[in-house]
């Protein structure tokens, strides 16, 4: 039995807090705030310097802020009003019994949730549990299940140390290291028994008992439960089993996934919790898979294969990786090791166990795939683009040998955003007052989004400016705080300050390292690029971030040479790098960009969704046919882009040497001919009509399709409702909010 007594870390907190500003404390441990726009800076003010130094953690903000300044605001009769009005819009919104989900889902009932598995939540960047789109996407996913009303709950998994964190050393090379989180500082609880003591849950790894606990994170309505085996009756080896996100080997990772899938479900029965359904988010999570299964069978007593079709009715997978070897497999002998004591109790032989995870069945040599697991036991399965669709239903037709590629059972959903954490307040204001003050609930309908023709150019001209300003300011103390942590000279400190302009076209280009995503295509032609950067009359400007694996050194390279290409003096104000690419840094990229670059060899980018939060902001998006952008770019009868630029030509070759020239031809061709063009072409004022009216169509043509409000609409209707099978080629779901 789990502990309801009202002693949790938000009581605690709130005692420590003068009357007038108690209910701070409860703002502060759910997550809610995070993308209602006022709220961020009813923080904020509190101590500006202290809400950076704590990660914009509100709980240690909080914890840490002098007992002065609290005393101070609880009699500044404005803030109290403010607290005031925001904690009840908290409260209507916890409470709120009519929502979209209760009159569209009804069947998805609160006392049996769908519960979301993902191995990285990125909810914000004060819970640095996450690495990149995979987690930033799951983080939205619950965001909107919150908004929507869909009773949902996310199991994840606690890292002690998250994911790692970059520096750039003088010769631009990755420096990779780890930052422990301060879990009792963070917006957590841990879950206790009605003795007060950490409810814990065991599984077994390799010969080993572990013990996890369970932390709990509220995401608006929505309860996220991450795993943690950092306890000290543990084996210190098992404690660092939840220490770092897709770190450590094969083995390491085997054992994490045991953790999140079988831990999971033990985790949410030792809740309390029975879901009605299972949602796999990427295959990381498969084994909850077995799990399902193995208490079925403990309580009917019937065989593996006749509790096979329930588990299958319960279970719906995502899958994200467009490359086989993306996938993850591990080798008979670490199955066999993990999983000896396991099987039978399945009452499964050794070889019936190994079959799950078989590509094809009866190959001795065949890995277990977890994809292949996921497949063959969830109901539906999706990729997350219709042309990830495509190459998914291709990737595993080997599955289905009876099948046609047009018939393999994976469909699609589209990938989205969440419109509210990731749209500037700026902006977000302007479509209340033009749209709808609602705008944000209503965000799928189409037929909201003409009106953004009503809001003026200059109007939306001038705060976009001022988010580029915001950008540039953010950029600049992250390089000035870079360059002195590297302890370089003051004149290259001082430099700072002359770089980047706000008046600049400016592009924006933030993703992982990742050899296939090109993040040096714009160099390869190194005299064309300088021709175009450093223009005196109609200059471009870049900001680069992003992380590279830390076993992946062609990523590191692809960092060194942008670095070193910044070096030329014609770059060194037009070129930057931020560095440790976070949520707070993507906000600000996502948010006073004028373009944003997408340049990934085709079909490797499952969805992509940065580009989709450029749209909202009013950002333009120039990018390969790749991903989303396949659904996204509309072009007029002669080809010429109507909201954003297409990069290449949609053919694939399997010549990457050839790919990459022709896709960095067209790039600089797009720059040269329509993009600069386009925007230097200012009236007296200083804003470009033409400019303004491509944001305006980028923002009316992407934003009611690419948010997830859409993608969980979708999921509702056509996925958790029960009995629903895929359809592999269905378009976006019409639903009305
Ligand atoms: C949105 C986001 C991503 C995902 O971007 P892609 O378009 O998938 O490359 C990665 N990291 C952070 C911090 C983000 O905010």
């Amino acid at each position: 039995m789990v502990n309801t007594l009202s002693s949790t870390p938000a009581t605690h907190l709130s005692a420590k807090l003068p009357r007038s500003l108690k209910r701070l404390a409860y703002l502060a441990y759910n997550y809610w705030w995070s993308w209602v726009a006022d709220q961020v800076s009813l923080f904020e003010t509190i101590n500006p310097d202290v809400w950076e130094r704590c990660g914009h953690n509100p709980v240690a903000l909080l914890e840490s802020v002098s007992y002065e300044r609290l005393t101070q605001l609880s009699i500044d009769p404005l803030y109290v009003k403010r607290v005031n009005l925001l904690a009840d819009e908290f409260d209507r919104y916890m409470a709120a019994q009519n929502t979209w989900a209760s009159r569209v889902a009804p069947q998805i009932s609160k006392q049996r949730p769908v519960a979301y598995f993902c191995a990285e939540f990125g909810l914000h960047e004060s819970l640095p549990v996450y690495s990149g789109g995979l987690g930033i996407l799951a983080g939205d996913h619950l965001k909107s299940a919150s908004d929507l009303g869909v009773p949902m709950v996310g199991v994840g998994l606690l890292y002690r140390q998250g994911y790692f964190r970059q520096r750039l050393n003088r010769s631009g090379w990755q420096e990779d290291y780890y930052i422990n989180n301060p879990f009792e500082q963070m917006p957590l609880e841990l879950i206790r028994n009605e003795q007060g003591e950490p409810l814990v849950i065991e599984i077994q790894v390799r010969q080993r008992l572990v013990k996890v606990q369970i932390w709990r994170v509220q995401v608006g309505r929505v309860s996220l439960y991450l795993l943690d085996t950092d306890r000290q009756d543990n084996d210190p080896i098992d404690r660092w089993l939840t220490g770092h996100l897709y770190g450590g080997n094969q083995e390491t990772r085997i054992a994490q996934e045991v953790v999140l899938g079988i831990g999971g479900v033990r985790a949410l029965q030792a809740l309390g919790i029975e879901p009605g359904l299972y949602h796999l988010n990427e295959g990381h999570a498969a084994f909850c898979l077995l799990e399902v299964a193995r208490l079925d069978i403990q309580r009917t007593g019937k065989s593996f294969y006749d509790i096979e079709k329930s588990v299958r009715d319960r279970c719906v997978f995502t899958t994200h990786t467009p490359v086989p070897a993306g996938h993850d497999v591990f080798s008979a002998d670490l199955m066999d090791s993990f999983f000896a004591q396991y099987w039978p109790q399945l009452g499964l032989s050794r070889e019936q166990f190994l079959a799950l995870g078989a590509r094809r069945l009866g190959d001795p040599w065949e890995p277990f795939g977890m994809t292949v697991l996921a497949l063959r036991l969830c109901r539906t399965a999706n990729g997350v683009s219709e042309l990830h669709g495509q190459v998914s239903r291709q990737m595993w037709n080997v599955l289905y040998p009876e099948k046609s590629v047009d018939t393999v059972p994976i469909g699609y959903v589209t990938n989205g955003v969440h419109a509210s954490t990731w749209t500037a307040s700026l902006i977000g204001d302007l479509y209340s007052e033009y749209l709808d003050q609602d705008w944000f609930n209503n965000v799928a309908d189409p037929k909201l989004w003409e009106k953004v023709d009503q809001i003026p150019d200059d109007e939306l001209w001038w705060r976009h400016l001022v988010l580029k300003e915001r950008l540039v300011a953010h950029a600049r103390f992250k390089i000035r705080q870079a360059r002195q942590n590297r302890g370089e000279s003051l004149d290259l400190i001082e430099a700072v300050d002359r770089m980047l302009d706000p008046n600049t076209l400016t592009i924006g280009f933030a993703r992982r390292f990742s050899p296939y995503k090109r993040g040096d295509l714009l160099l390869r032609d190194a005299n064309r690029a300088l021709k175009i950067f450093g223009d005196l009359n109609r200059p471009v400007q870049i900001i680069f971030a992003g992380k590279a694996h830390p076993a992946d050194e062609e990523g590191k390279r692809i960092i060194q040479r942008i670095v070193e290409w910044c070096k030329q003096p014609a770059l060194q104000n037009r070129v930057a790098l931020i560095e440790d690419y976070d949520t707070y840094t993507a906000r600000k990229l996502v948010q006073g960009v004028d373009i944003w670059l997408n340049n990934p060899r085709r079909p490797l980018e499952a969805s992509g969704t940065s580009g989709q939060k450029v749209c909202f902001n009013g950002g333009i998006n120039c990018s390969v046919l790749d991903g989303w952008w396949c659904e996204g770019y509309q072009a007029d009868a002669n080809g010429k882009g109507l909201n954003g630029w297409a990069i290449g030509e949609d053919a694939n070759t399997s010549n990457q040497e050839l790919q990459d020239k022709i896709d960095s031809e067209s790039l600089y061709q797009l720059l040269e001919a329509e993009i600069v063009p386009l925007y230097y072409d200012q009236d007296a004022n200083g804003v470009s009509h033409r400019w303004v009216k491509m944001m305006k169509t980028s923002i009316k043509t992407n934003v009611p399709a690419f948010n997830t409000h859409r993608m969980i609409a979708d999921y509702v209707t056509r996925i958790y409702a029960p009995g629903t099978k895929m359809d592999v080629g269905q378009s976006l779901a019409k639903v009305p909010f």
